[in-house]
């Protein structure tokens, strides 16, 4: 994943990637999210978790 440098706003801490499964539509998949290694906040990338949705929705419809 780029390194977008983000930054906690409540631990001051920089963020980590962190591989999260995801499940949708009986599908799951899993995409890397900016996870706070101090509080735990995840901050979603939600372009990406639409793009990956898009992908499955696709891949429902082609059956
Ligand atoms: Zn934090």
């Amino acid at each position: 994943m780029e390194d977008k440098g983000l930054i906690c706003c409540k631990c001051n801490k920089k963020l980590e990637p962190k591989t999260t499964h995801f499940t949708y539509l009986g599908h799951s998949f899993s995409t890397e999210i900016l996870k706070c290694p101090v509080c735990g906040e995840v901050f979603i990338d939600e372009e990406l978790v639409k793009g990956r949705i898009a992908l499955v929705e696709t891949e429902l419809e082609d059956k």
